[in-house]
């Protein structure tokens, strides 16, 4: 029987976990993980997600501040805005809902946050830990990936792990976090000649590409894992990952949905390092 991992369940538990560690500081030291979430315009994927965020904060008795601010804000202005959420104490963690609109330079912007706030671990001083094997803060979407297989308890050392996809916010980090649990690492991507050669090796097989069914039962190794990042909109509005789901599923050991698997995980762990954060920066 093929595990359905899923990850709606863990991202409750994760939460609940939270949510009390949560209060325990606070009826201790009170003190509260402060988290401050800015959104740039009107993208309505965005103010989805911002939402999201907002209200999870609220439901796990975090201190929040909410910045909506004008498509047409200039950088300055934004980086004052960045300037006193650094040098303020309540707050341990600072979000910059990204995309950014064009002429406020993104990068420049993510490199101002205080390193030791900056929860998407998107800072270069974060991914140099991470590059250099010793993690201060860990980026979100793969964060959640190794914890989806750590409370499954699937075995990552020793295993080939094949990545597709090579974006600096989920395939590259993913890879040094799988290497930091002794997986051997592959990572693919579109030059990648003869994709299925490395994907039939995979014990466990990761695809962050973006493309709907992309990954076929033939493709796949007997019995492996696979962690579907993918989030695709099909024309029905049916929301699918890269993984052709209902054929390759009942070839693998266990296997992550779409909706259900990665994507709640994102957000739990966001939470955390806002949590992790908070105790880092106030004892
Ligand atoms: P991205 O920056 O667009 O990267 C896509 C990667 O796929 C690139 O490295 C690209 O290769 C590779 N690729 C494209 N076509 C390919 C092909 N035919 N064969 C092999 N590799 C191919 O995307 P991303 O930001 O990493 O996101 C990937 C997917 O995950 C998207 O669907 C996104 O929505 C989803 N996502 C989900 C979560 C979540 O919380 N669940 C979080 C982040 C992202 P090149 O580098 O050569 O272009």
């Amino acid at each position: 029987m093929t595990i359905i991992i899923d990850g709606k369940e863990i991202s409750k538990k994760i939460l609940a976990e939270i949510k009390a560690e949560t209060k325990l500081l606070y009826d201790k030291y009170e003190v509260k993980p402060g988290l401050a979430v800015i959104i740039v315009g009107e993208d309505p994927a965005s103010k989805i997600y911002v939402k999201k965020k907002r209200q999870t904060c609220e439901s796990l008795g975090f201190y929040s501040e909410s910045y909506d601010l004008d498509e047409n804000i200039s950088e300055k202005e934004l980086l004052n805005l960045i300037s006193d959420l650094n040098n303020e104490p309540s707050i341990h963690g600072i979000l910059v809902q990204l995309p950014l609109p064009k002429h406020l330079n993104e990068k420049k912007i993510l490199e101002f946050i205080d390193y030791e706030k900056d929860v998407d671990a998107f800072h270069p001083i974060n991914q140099a830990n991470l590059f250099s094997g010793e993690p201060s803060i860990l980026p979100c979407t793969p964060f959640g990936i190794i914890e989806l297989l750590k409370r499954y308890e699937i075995k990552i050392e020793g295993k080939h792990a094949v990545i597709i996809g090579r974006s600096n916010i989920v395939g590259k980090p993913l890879s040094l976090m799988l290497l930091k649990e002794n997986a051997t690492v592959t990572i693919c991507h579109s030059k990648t000649n003869n994709l299925s050669y490395f994907t039939k090796q995979a014990d466990i097989l990761i695809s962050a590409v973006g493309k709907p069914e992309f990954i076929k039962a033939d493709m796949v190794k007997e019995n492996s894992v696979i962690i579907d990042v993918g989030i695709n909109r099909l024309d029905t509005g049916k929301l699918v990952g890269d993984i052709d789901f209902e054929n390759v599923k009942d070839k693998t050991y266990a296997i992550t949905p779409v909706p259900g698997g990665v994507g709640p995980m994102t957000i739990s762990m966001l939470m955390k390092n806002t949590l992790i954060t908070c105790k880092k920066l106030s004892f």
